[in-house]
């Protein structure tokens, strides 16, 4: 937990649609904003550290609503492949053999050096034995929505599929109340490999427990084929049938759905998390973003794992999404920039449960933000901060960031793990994964 006054000025800033000024001042009080706006009529706030943006744009800190860290384990081993040879030949076998709560730490860790460093200030992470992920997260303060995953076959920390809920029900026990920056999670892999059974059961979990139930959905058209065989019914239609969809809180991808399945998972108060470089990558299609927020629907944005994207830098997946959603409805006007960078912020903090929390610079919310470098020339001249962020910025112009008022990353050094161990112990780990 976060102490003391922390004062941010020297750069404009952008604080969320509508909210930009060119001279701007954040400041917070054990780590929540207590001012943001104009620096010339900034409150005085006794004995606080100062971060200089040193001309740079201090706006919210961006939010990965869909990642699988320690994941970066196994970046670039199987890549131009679809996804269920890429899953079944490659990813599956490689974490039965080599995931487990060490690799899990070690790995998240250089997850968070990456995410940080690119302007990544809170995440959405499902994986297996997750214990190992929150310490990750609990030794370096980054904020994270952490899921114990869920699988009806034997996986890592679970070699019995029948303990599956045990272990979810044990990981949400373990870190409930542990530290204010980690919300414990379930995440079911996907329909396909969760029977109604064990959805059914995870669903009861969520209630009993009062955490957030998350699944993939919809991701390829082969799911939606496999599932009409199957169940005479898409996956949406499918989970709602069993009375599941509503007792979702968001459903990830949603790359396939049917005419009015946006709006049915609106109606059922599910939140979409669209992957859109995991899905470009893997050949599955794209989200229809523009009809899923038409319809209704709370849309955040995700890396998905770094082992089908191959990185986890959101601002690929803004700009990604923005251009996507233009060349599906062949209309520019479509996801102009301010809603493909609120889509980082607004929609994947809704989809997480920490709408009240982040993705906004206000008085009330929580300090977590980051200084762009518009120093660099890619971001050279600034008309328009939104458009920046969409269409020219990546994670290498992050210079600070900042979680619930600490300073994590101070002129692109981390200052909260040594990045040079980090990947020292990766690298480690991947020497035996290619030795086989
Ligand atoms: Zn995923």
């Amino acid at each position: 937990m976060s102490s003391g006054n922390l004062r941010v000025t020297g750069g404009p800033l952008w604080a969320g649609p509508g909210m930009f000024w060119p001279s701007g001042a954040v400041l917070a009080s054990d780590g929540v904003v207590v001012y943001a706006g104009d620096a010339a009529l900034a409150p005085p706030l006794p004995e606080a550290s100062e971060l200089d943006a040193d001309g740079g744009l201090i706006m919210p800190g961006l939010i990965n609503a869909h990642c699988h860290a320690a994941m970066v384990l196994f970046r670039g081993l199987a890549d131009d492949l679809p996804l269920d040879a890429w899953l079944n030949q490659h990813i599956f076998p490689a974490e039965a053999r080599w995931v487990d709560e060490r690799m899990t730490e070690v790995c998240t860790r250089l997850a968070v050096a990456e995410m940080l460093l690119s302007g990544t200030t809170t995440v959405g992470d499902s994986y297996f034995c997750a214990s190992g992920a929150a310490r990750a997260y609990e030794q370096t303060g980054m904020r994270a929505v952490l899921a114990q995953g869920l699988i009806d076959f034997p996986a890592p920390g679970v070699p019995d599929p029948a303990q599956g809920l045990a272990v979810c029900r044990e990981f949400v026990e373990r870190w409930s109340g542990v530290s204010p920056l980690i919300t414990p999670a379930i995440f079911a892999h996907s329909p396909y490999t969760c029977s109604p059974r064990t959805l059914g059961e995870a669903a009861a979990l969520r209630e009993d427990l009062g955490v957030r139930l998350y699944t993939h959905l919809a991701e390829t058209a082969s799911e939606v084929a496999q599932s009409a065989e199957t169940h005479g019914a898409s996956p949406v239609a499918w989970l709602d049938e069993l009375g599941l969809l509503q007792r979702l809180d968001a459903a990830v991808h949603c790359v396939w759905l049917a005419e009015g399945e946006a709006e049915l998972l609106a109606q059922r108060g599910v939140a979409v998390i669209a992957c859109p470089g995991s899905n470009s990558k893997l050949g599955s299609g794209w989200a229809d973003i523009p009809t899923m927020l038409a319809d209704g629907c709370v849309v955040g944005l995700g890396t998905d794992g770094a082992a089908s994207n191959n990185n986890l830098d959101l601002f690929g997946e803004i700009g990604l999404a923005a251009r996507l959603a233009k060349l599906r409805t062949g209309d520019p006007a479509s996801l102009p920039a301010e809603q493909a960078v609120d889509l980082a912020l607004a929609g994947s903090a809704a989809a997480l449960g920490l709408e009240e929390k982040v993705g906004r610079l206000e008085p009330g919310f929580a300090c977590d933000l980051i200084v762009m470098d518009l120093s660099a020339p890619r971001l050279t001249p600034l008309y328009d901060a939104p458009s920046h962020l969409t269409y020219a910025a990546s994670g290498n112009e992050v210079r600070h960031t900042v979680v619930d008022g600490q300073v994590l990353v101070k002129d692109r050094q981390l200052t909260c793990l040594d990045l040079d161990q980090a990947m020292a112990s990766v690298r480690e780990l991947a020497a035996r994964v290619a030795g086989g």
